[in-house]
């Protein structure tokens, strides 16, 4: 099972991540948005990082709502309120308990994912974050690597898709043919949590 260090292991792989990947991120959202993607978030996750390392949260929800909050006060862009929201309903779902399994995390995060959608009123499809969030936490339920190769996927099936929710859809027709940077930073999500659960 998994705790409060493991969550904040997990946060701390996901800064890490973000922060070597921005500028590949930031690129992606120069194609089909305002280039400011990588920055977000690696503004975002720091301070995330910062946070739980000053008052490390006692339990595997409570590191998650944290976090998701931090996100939310520091990200300006859509995916700082979208990120946070995924966090914190996943760590609100998780509630008190100061162990979690693989099963119930994935419980969570479904719980996380219905939120971010139903925040930004996106489905599968769309090409945003939500094409790659979705097919993780399913596959999550078999395996880590599973939850990791369903999201990295599933950013790339964003490539041909057209954009209907986000900045990405103003451009209607020619955001078709490139990769979201959500769904891309997504993926990264779920290469930290198969990381740092070997
Ligand atoms: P902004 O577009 O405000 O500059 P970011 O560049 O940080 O914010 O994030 C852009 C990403 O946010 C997109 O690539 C997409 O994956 C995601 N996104 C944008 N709008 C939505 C939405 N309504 N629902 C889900 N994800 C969204
Ligand atoms: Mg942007
Ligand atoms: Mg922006």
């Amino acid at each position: 099972t998994y705790g409060a260090a493991f969550a904040v292991r997990w946060m701390g792989t996901v800064a890490a991540a973000v922060a070597r990947e921005a500028d590949r991120l930031t690129e992606l959202d120069s194609a089909i948005g305002d280039a400011d993607h990588g920055a977000n978030l690696r503004r975002g996750f720091a301070a995330v990082s910062e946070t739980l390392a000053k008052e490390p949260p006692a339990t595997p929800g409570a590191v998650l709502v944290t976090s998701g909050r931090v996100l939310i006060s520091t990200v300006g862009g859509a995916s700082g309120p979208l990120y946070g929201t995924l966090l914190r309903r996943a760590g609100k779902s998780l509630g008190e308990t100061g162990e979690v399994t693989r099963a119930g995390l994935a419980d969570a995060l479904a719980a996380g994912v219905a939120a971010v959608g139903q925040l930004g009123g996106a489905v599968p499809g769309d090409k945003t974050m939500l094409d790659a969030l979705t097919p993780a936490v399913e596959a999550l339920r078999e395996s880590f690597a599973a939850g990791r190769a369903a999201a990295e996927a599933g950013a790339l099936a964003t490539v041909p898709l057209r954009a209907r929710k986000g900045r990405a859809s103003y451009l209607g027709e020619r955001s078709v043919g490139h990769q979201d940077p959500g769904a891309t930073s997504s993926a990264l999500l779920f290469a930290a949590l198969e990381e740092v659960a070997a």
